[in-house]
């Protein structure tokens, strides 16, 4: 080890057995310094981090020594007299750091050579391609590794969007990283392999239209090939005049040398955009440690300034634009514009089918907790709750297809998907739900747990909750009063009978707590003392969705139930909107209550959106159904796709932990839309549990008056902000969330930002 106290000019002298006559510290974050000997032979010295290990340095040169096949000089180490790499160096200030001596590589910085000609810029995308191909496949153990500005792991750093202190800053970190989390599935479908992840302005050496060097692999790591060619045109095309014309050029030249697939062509400007986000915040938690520290914030004006343009341009036509010296066809599925739909959707389909929002959107992709429009725009989805593990997960889909290519047929024959499905799926279920009949929708699913009802009840009438929905065939129309009282509805059929909807804060037990529960439990009761002839059924939603996101209060269950069976009926619960752990402390929405139904129907997020629907039921009541002598068969009910689907549904909710998911970020989601009660007197009630969050907007928090009007514009403005809600409940004023269940914590936190920043603008003053 060399000697503490001596000037770093000596102790070189010594390791390495040189003359130096000058020496000065370079620009730049690390600490290098420029070493003139006596001969004139420059070198730089390089200080590592003190946790730089052995290893690592040895993959550095072996990063050199491979990338020097390329026609490119990438600095190689320089050992000591004694044949050692990385000598430690013990400072006058204690520390001992390994330090390495590089062959200097003479060159002009990228960034002092602007504006770039059209030469260099294919000459970069050469190299970019060059260093994929030849580092790419080295394998390097300690280079399987992540660090801060690893772009696959950008999302770690979305929490650090709070250190940004002006709103329209955060803005355009916001919309870097949704387009960066709308990318984490494609990004994981492109080929790997070593990277340079540092590819900047300074690390780019280059000479009249060439690249002479590429310095610094401190930051290698294994990472999709494509980030490189993405981090370089984030940093390289910084205050370039119109920069994807330029980006253009690179990717021309990158795509000569290692032609690009569509997808990672589509990666790039979401990635080049997420480089300058992470860079951004990483500055925004230096400034935090030392602001005087300049050589930590030299890009940090000039990737504000890039981010400002890119965040106002369609990533299609980003990617266009960056291909449009290449013959390759991005967004292919990107079809006609929303507008040329709307046309052709009117002469074709029935207005009977509404569709969402008063500017109708057009998607074309779902990946994860987002949906993408035809002009490439993520949406946070905080409204389908079909897509339950996520659009398009990928081992759903998977499952799907390799199913499908393997056999598809029906439940007249032994398949293996159909009874391993039923047995997953019976095993989330308490005792006695023991016996499962799988079809292909929640509507299909309600329509025979009525009929099992009546069979083993030999009864007919039903008893429903006001406002409720079940499904849309004849029979379940009419046992929804949410469509048989609304527009068009033909009234309550003589066989139907209707029980108030537990609200606790609308409705005629409002606020009494656990003392609610029970009354309203007593009043089921007091629906079945008033009828005529016993009842078959009581069916409810465990959660009612459709009534308006309503969380029962304790006991409403418990005390429902007891009426219902005392009187004979069998009880159905709906678990469609709300089974599969979306309640966030249970699998089921009706364990929170401490009930059990006699039939549980589940649909929508059972299948991530593929058609599929099933009931299950307890032996007896499985047993009276065959007796009674009429067969059960439906085509594709059961099918082995579905059942693929289905069993891998309960796989991903498993091992991706989204139960305790939405429980975590469905809190966080909840609290602090309630937080912002305090400042938005709109809104007059949060409540949820898990991700199924309704927000009540009243005109006055006294009187309740329902804010019917501004809920629709809410729902409206967080569309322009791209994040899907909708409405719901009898009046229509509140706001249902209930997205897919792996959004993330940063995805709540953008979301409560925007129902802050909406609800403080001018539409939302309230009157009373
Ligand atoms: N039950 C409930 C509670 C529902 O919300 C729905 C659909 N919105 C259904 C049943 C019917 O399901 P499907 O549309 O799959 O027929």
């Amino acid at each position: 080890m060399a000697s503490p106290t001596l000037p770093l000019a000596t102790i070189l002298e010594q390791t390495y057995g040189m003359q130096v006559s000058a020496m000065s510290r370079l620009p730049g974050e690390n600490e290098n310094h420029l070493v003139t000997t006596t001969d004139g032979t420059r070198f730089v010295f390089k200080l590592a981090e003190a946790d730089t290990t052995p290893e690592w340095i040895d993959a550095e040169h072996a990063m050199a020594e491979a990338a020097s096949e390329l026609a490119i000089a990438v600095p190689r180490i320089v050992p000591t007299t004694r044949g050692e790499r990385a000598p430690v160096i013990s400072r006058t200030d204690g520390s001992a750091r390994p330090g390495r001596l590089l062959e200097f590589v003479d060159g002009t910085m990228w960034g002092e050579a602007l504006p770039p000609s059209d030469a260099l810029l294919r000459n970069t995308g050469r190299h970019i391609a060059r260093l994929a191909t030849t580092l790419g496949p080295l394998d390097l153990p300690p280079a399987r590794r992540t660090h801060r500005w690893d772009l696959t792991a950008a999302g770690d750093l979305r929490g650090g969007v709070a250190l940004i202190n002006r709103p329209d800053r955060v803005r355009l970190v916001e919309h870097a990283f949704r387009l960066w989390a709308a990318a984490q599935q494609d990004l994981a479908t492109v080929p790997i392999g070593l990277i340079h992840s540092d590819l900047n302005d300074e690390n780019v050496l280059v000479e009249a239209d060439r690249v002479v060097g590429i310095l610094d692999f401190g930051d290698a790591l294994v990472n999709p090939l494509v980030c490189d060619l993405a981090i370089a045109l984030a940093y390289l095309l910084l205050d370039v005049p119109d920069p994807l014309a330029a980006g253009a050029q690179v990717v021309a030249g990158y795509h000569a040398e290692r032609p690009l697939t569509p997808t990672e062509a589509e990666l790039l400007f979401p990635l080049m955009c997420s480089r300058l986000a992470v860079s951004l915040v990483i500055a925004a938690e230096r400034r935090q440690l030392d602001p005087d520290r300049e050589a930590w914030f030299v890009t940090e004006e000039p990737a504000w300034r890039a981010l400002e343009q890119y965040a106002i341009l369609d990533p299609v036509e980003a990617a266009d634009r960056l291909t449009e010296q290449i013959e390759l066809a991005v967004y292919a599925d990107r079809g006609a514009p929303r507008d040329a739909l709307a046309t052709r959707r009117e002469s074709r389909i029935s207005g009977a089918l509404s569709i969402s929002f008063d500017t109708p959107v057009k998607f074309i992709r779902g990946r994860g907790s987002y949906l993408i429009d035809e002009r490439g725009w993520p949406y946070l989805d905080l409204y389908n709750n079909v897509c339950h593990v996520g659009h398009c997960h990928p081992r759903v889909v998977a499952a799907g297809q390799a199913q499908m290519a393997r056999l598809n047929t029906n439940t007249r024959y032994h398949t293996d998907a159909l009874l391993d499905y039923l047995d997953a799926l019976c095993d989330t279920l308490p005792d006695p739900l023991t016996h499962g009949f799988v079809v292909n929708s929640g509507s299909e699913a309600n329509e025979l747990a009525l009929r099992l009802a009546r069979t083993h009840t030999g009864r007919e009438d039903v008893i429903v909750l006001e406002n409720a929905y079940h499904g849309h065939t004849n029979t379940l129309i009419d046992i929804s009063p949410y469509k048989f009282e609304g527009p068009g509805g033909q009234g309550q059929k003589p066989w139907v009978h209707m029980a108030p909807m537990p609200d606790g804060y609308r409705g005629p037990c409002k606020g009494q707590g656990r003392d609610a529960g029970v009354a309203y439990g007593n009043a089921v009761g007091e629906v079945i003392a008033r009828m005529e002839r016993p009842p078959a059924a009581f069916i409810a939603e465990s959660l009612p969705s459709v009534g308006g996101q309503i969380v029962p209060p304790d006991g409403f269950f418990e005390t429902a139930l007891a009426h219902v069976r005392a009187a004979g009926g069998v009880c159905i619960l709906d678990e469609v909107q709300v089974g599969f752990g979306r309640v966030g402390t249970h699998v089921w929405g009706f364990e929170q209550q401490g009930v059990v139904p006699d039939i549980v129907v589940m649909g929508k997020p059972i299948g991530n959106g593929h058609p599929l629907g099933v009931v299950v039921t307890t032996e007896a009541i499985a047993h009276s159904f065959a007796d009674a002598g009429m067969e059960f068969f439906s085509t594709f009910g059961g099918n082995p796709v579905s059942c693929a689907i289905g069993h891998a549904v309960l796989d991903v909710m498993r091992d991706e932990g989204l139960q305790q998911n939405a429980l975590e970020v469905g809190t966080v989601l909840r609290d602090g839309l309630r937080a912002l009660m305090d400042r938005h007197l709109l809104i007059g009630d949060v409540r949820g549990t898990g991700l199924f969050i309704g927000v009540e907007l009243v005109e006055n928090r006294e009187t309740r008056e329902p804010a019917t009007a501004k809920a629709r514009q809410l729902v409206e403005a967080l569309r322009q902000r791209r994040i899907l809600t909708g409405t719901d409940g009898p009046f229509d004023n509140v706001i249902k969330i209930k997205g897919p269940m792996g959004i993330t914590r940063s995805d709540a936190v953008e979301a409560i930002r925007a129902f802050d920043e909406i609800l403080g603008g001018p539409t939302f003053a309230p009157s009373g």
